[in-house]
């Protein structure tokens, strides 16, 4: 029996594949198709991704270098309210590649990955959980045991659906597609003209240029996206999609059980990125977490929250500026913008004493 079964290679996956892996346990890690595939992310990071893979990784993940971004109320010809650093704000990396190295570096640390599988089933008994299993090009199931089951495997997470624990408050849509003339351009472009969310260009340097958006269900996301495009008057291809869970749900764990990632909705409200957060909580799952004491499931549980609660709070207060009034927008923006000292993934560090002063 493995100490952890992981369901899902995705970063926060693969993240705590490799540090529960570290730590010495005995590790089965699935993934349903290929590790990074299909591609349903902008791979648009604080620099802090760089804590998370070898040295050697950076060169091939690494795309463009941002400083900033044009907030626009209005499509790419209406005026532009630069918000940036002097020094690089964020990175946009090869989010295919970066599942694949976070794999490896799972692999390395000696943690039994395995694609192709698809957990079609979980059941949890008093002292191990059992997951049913479809293996890619084999007829009918296999089964695994393991003391817990972590739950990585994205936002419409089956672990999550079959131990009953409760949904995030919220899904976005989010589609994306590329253009494939280089751009090496220092600014993302951001635009408030979707409900509740926005729509952006992000520059990828020799990968060409990225245009997508997010918006809640219900709305009409592929004409909003043609409409976006048709304004740039690109032609884009590789179109893709996905969901985006904003608002963890009340309880991520159960009594062998635990969720992280996207699966938990450990992601910022006001982006929908949740790369960083998800390997964040992977990493506290790791160290707090003994398979042989599922008492340790409410500490993972208190402290994924006290690191990250307070940042989703400040970014849902964030996102409620993308539903304001157009004027109220263009006021805002107008007084805010310029040079910022915020990092990407604190809203925090927005509101903190010395940025505000700053503001003002
Ligand atoms: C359009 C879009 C753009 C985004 N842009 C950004 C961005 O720029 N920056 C950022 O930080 N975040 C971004 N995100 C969010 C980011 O992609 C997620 O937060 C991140 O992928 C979450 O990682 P995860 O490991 O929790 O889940 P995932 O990356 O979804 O990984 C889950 C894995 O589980 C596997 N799986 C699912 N079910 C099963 C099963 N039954 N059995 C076995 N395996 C299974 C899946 O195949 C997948 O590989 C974006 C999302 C979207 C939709």
């Amino acid at each position: 029996m493995y100490d952890f079964a992981v369901v899902g290679v995705g970063p926060a996956g693969a993240r705590f594949a490799r540090r529960a892996a570290d730590a010495g346990y005995d590790v089965l890690a699935l993934e349903k198709g290929e590790v990074g595939t299909p591609l349903a992310c902008s791979g648009h990071v604080s620099t802090d991704i760089w804590e998370y893979v070898p040295d050697e990784a950076r060169d091939r993940l690494f795309q463009n270098r941002i400083y900033g971004a044009n907030f626009r109320v209005g499509g790419p010809n209406s005026k532009a309210y630069p918000f940036y650093k002097q020094s690089e704000v964020s990175n946009v990396i090869d989010r295919v590649e970066l599942d694949r190295t976070l794999a490896d570096c799972a692999r390395d640390a000696g943690a039994d990955v395995r694609e192709g599988h698809t957990v079609t089933a979980v059941e949890e008994l008093d002292d191990r959980v059992r997951l049913t299993v479809s293996v890619a090009g084999e007829a009918g199931t296999v089964q695994f045991e393991a003391k817990m089951v972590a739950g990585c495997d994205g936002p419409t997470s089956r672990v999550r659906r079959a131990l009953d624990l409760p949904e995030p408050s919220e899904t976005l849509h989010g589609v994306l597609a590329f253009d494939p003339d280089p751009d090496d351009g220092d600014f993302v472009d951001v635009h408030l003209t979707v409900p509740r969310f926005f729509a952006w260009r992000i520059p990828r340097g020799d990968a060409g240029v990225e245009y997508g958006l997010a918006a809640p269900p219900g709305a009409e996301v592929n004409e909003m996206f043609d409409a976006l495009t048709s304004t740039y008057d690109v032609e884009t291809e590789h179109f893709c999609s996905g969901a985006i869970p904003i608002g963890p749900p009340d309880r991520t764990t159960t009594r062998r059980a635990f969720l992280v990632g996207d699966a938990a909705a450990q992601t910022k409200p006001f982006t929908g990125g949740g790369i960083l957060y998800g390997m964040t909580a992977a990493d506290i799952a790791a160290s707090t977490i003994d398979p042989d004491d599922p008492e340790t499931l409410s500490a993972y549980e208190s402290a994924w929250r006290d690191e990250l609660s307070r940042e989703i709070r400040l970014g849902h207060l964030v996102r409620r500026c993308y539903s304001f009034p157009e004027w109220l927008q263009r006021v805002g923006l107008r007084s805010l913008s310029g040079e910022i000292g915020v990092h990407m993934d604190k809203p925090s560090s927005f509101f903190s004493r010395e940025h505000l002063k700053k503001l003002l």
